[in-house]
């Protein structure tokens, strides 16, 4: 049985004091729920939302980081700085840094590593644009970022990673995929994985789908025998919309 995630992406959303505020409010709201909730939050917010949700079911986690150890890269942060102001997790190619802040396969795969090496979770996100899907090309764009991205990834830490699935066009246009597009775009991204980590390997990794998700639509996506979560963006910044949609999160 693979993990269930439900994973809020605030982006560059809500203070360290608004976050605090958010999480007193969501625990009462999540209490009776099994499955895994993180929380994406930015990084002013990160110490001040770890310390607070410290011994809950709430894990925090950035939205980005850089390849390097330390160094000489102004307005950059580094995996252990995250990690010791308390994130357990880091979103790596988020489709807004690879097309606003031009990250490209090769430093995403860096960041891969480099996240596994300060020993945070990496959820790696793949998708296609619009462009990509209607001229056919969605599969090759899928298995590039993939394979690219996890290249040279030991086979051992593969049960650290998360996937999440989301296709460009989908990101906060409020234009869902329907569940079976991305049904088959997660069996094709777990083909992928498998020819990096084996059937077994690919197995246990969670995919999750991001894109307009929101209450309306989770229970469906969520049927996906394929998919594990749900990346949730927009409707993630209201605390009861996303507890409703937590709620909905599961098989
Ligand atoms: C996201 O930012 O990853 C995302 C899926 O956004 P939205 O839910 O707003 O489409």
């Amino acid at each position: 049985m693979r993990k269930i995630y439900c994973i809020a992406n605030w982006k560059m959303y809500k203070t360290a004091r608004e976050a605090t505020d958010y999480i007193e409010h969501l625990l009462p709201l999540i209490e009776d729920f099994k499955e895994n909730i993180y929380l994406s939050v930015p990084y002013t917010s990160i110490a001040a939302a770890s310390s607070f949700a410290k011994k809950t079911k709430i894990v925090i986690g950035a939205q980005n980081m850089n390849d390097a150890k330390e160094g000489a890269f102004t307005g950059e942060i580094a995996g252990l700085m995250l990690k010791e102001a308390g994130a357990y997790f880091v979103i790596i190619g988020h489709s807004e840094r690879r097309s606003l802040f031009g990250e490209t396969d090769e430093f995403i795969h860096k960041k891969v590593i480099r996240a596994l090496q300060d020993d945070i979770q990496p959820i790696l996100c793949v998708g296609e644009t619009l462009e990509e899907r209607n001229s056919g090309t969605m599969k090759k764009v899928l298995q590039r970022q993939i394979s690219i991205a996890l290249s040279n990834v030991p086979k051992s830490s593969s049960d650290k990673l998360i996937l999440a699935y989301e296709p460009v066009w989908s990101i906060g246009t409020g234009k869902t995929a329907t569940p079976k597009i991305i049904d088959e775009a997660h069996a094709f991204c777990r083909e992928v994985i498998s020819e990096l980590f084996g059937k077994k390997g690919a197995n246990g990794i969670s995919i999750v789908y991001g894109g307009s998700v929101k209450v309306e639509n989770v229970s469906e996506i969520m049927k996906g025998e394929n998919v594990d979560g749900v990346l949730v963006g927009g409707a993630s910044l209201d605390v009861r919309e996303f507890a409703k949609i937590v709620h909905k999160c599961k098989k």
